[in-house]
């Protein structure tokens, strides 16, 4: 299927000079139309930076240092989003990119009704649309997240969290967007909570047809409930594959170490055996593949040279990629 957005050697930084931290380091990721697209990795792996790059809404000191953020709209031609201006950039964040941040749900606006947090989004971004129409339309997209008709003038801190995501998912879905990212609820819903809230994110998307980035730690989930998942480790993706085969047949040592480190959801039970050692030190990181010392199959080119991310010489060789030594790509991705 078509691409949405496609994401070209990114590199994000923070600080500048000799104390710059490079978090992002030549992404190059394509999310199709309608596809739910999983971003897994451990903590401090430049998931959160690259959500935060492809949308520019880098905190300081984040700074992109290079590549291009192509977006297709439904209409018209392709066009980077690093190069919008801040008032372009202001109407494609909600009107074609939406996001739900990592603890979202508690960036609701404590002295607001719920029901007036969604109209506001429509009046900012609609205001050709009438009071009524707003108001019809915020109803529409509470119900549609599970917020019943009598909670809609509900103040936050009345709801629970899972209800509070939910308010959140409705409006980023307000204004129509192609492309929804939600970063990480993991730390701040228990599991089942994220469960539920993922499968309503997808029921929503088989009905209004946008596509998704889904970042969390859980990769159990995203073998769950995504197309694609791309694994990140120490600001790359070390590879990207459909999620069946990322559960069935991941190559990169990295990705089998991520699911041996949660419990199997079918089939046969995977004993938990976790990845040894820690996440690299992005200030001083590691020679060549940046997993080496904590790779149980490092050989002799992984600490002098840097595999890039390619296609491998397997039969499904052109629906996925990977970096790796272990497996020869015939071609670069990107
Ligand atoms: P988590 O799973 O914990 O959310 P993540 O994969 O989202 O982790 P990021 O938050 O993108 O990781 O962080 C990537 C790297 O960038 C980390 O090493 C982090 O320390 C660094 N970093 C993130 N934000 C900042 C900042 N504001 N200033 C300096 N460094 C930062
Ligand atoms: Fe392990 Fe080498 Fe592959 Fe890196 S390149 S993941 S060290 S085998
Ligand atoms: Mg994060």
């Amino acid at each position: 299927s078509k691409p949405v957005l496609e994401i070209r050697n990114l590199n994000v930084e923070y600080g500048l000079g000799d104390q710059a931290v490079r978090a992002v380091r030549d992404v190059n990721l394509t999310l199709h139309r309608g596809e739910v697209l999983g971003l897994a990795g451990e903590s401090g792996s430049g998931k959160s930076t690259l959500a935060y790059g492809m949308t520019r809404l880098l905190p300081p000191p984040g700074v992109i240092t290079g590549g291009q953020v192509l977006y297709h709209p439904e209409q018209g031609e392709a066009y980077d989003v690093l190069g919008l201006s801040d008032r372009d950039l202001r109407a494609f964040r909600w009107a074609e990119t939406a996001i739900v941040f990592q603890g979202a749900m508690n960036s609701l606006n404590p002295v607001h009704k719920i029901s007036t947090q969604l109209t506001d989004v429509l009046r900012a971004h609609r205001p050709e649309m009438s009071e009524a129409a707003c108001n019809d339309r915020a109803r529409e997209m509470l119900k549609l997240v599970g917020i019943a008709a009598d909670r809609m003038d509900a103040y936050p801190h009345q709801l629970s969290g899972g209800m509070r995501q939910r308010v959140m998912i409705g409006m980023a879905l307000i204004l129509q967007p192609q492309v929804v990212i939600m970063d990480e609820p993991t730390t701040a819903l228990d599991v089942v909570m994220q469960r539920q809230i993922l499968s309503q994110l997808i029921e929503l998307r088989e009905r209004l047809g946008f596509s998704v980035v889904f970042i969390t730690h859980d990769l159990s989930l995203l073998v769950e409930f995504s197309n694609r998942i791309a694994i990140m480790y120490g600001g790359r993706i070390v590879e990207e594959a459909p999620a069946a085969a990322i559960y069935r047949d991941s190559l990169h040592p990295y990705s089998k170490g991520l699911l041996g480190s949660f419990p199997a959801l079918r089939g046969p039970r995977r004993e938990l055996t976790g990845i040894p050692g820690s996440p690299p030190d992005l200030k001083g990181m590691p020679s060549g593949c940046s997993f080496h010392p904590r790779c149980p199959k490092a050989f002799d080119p992984c600490s002098g040279n840097i595999p890039v991310l390619g296609r491998p010489d397997t039969p499904d060789g052109p629906t996925r990629s990977v970096a790796c030594w272990l497996h020869p790509t015939e071609q670069p991705v990107g």
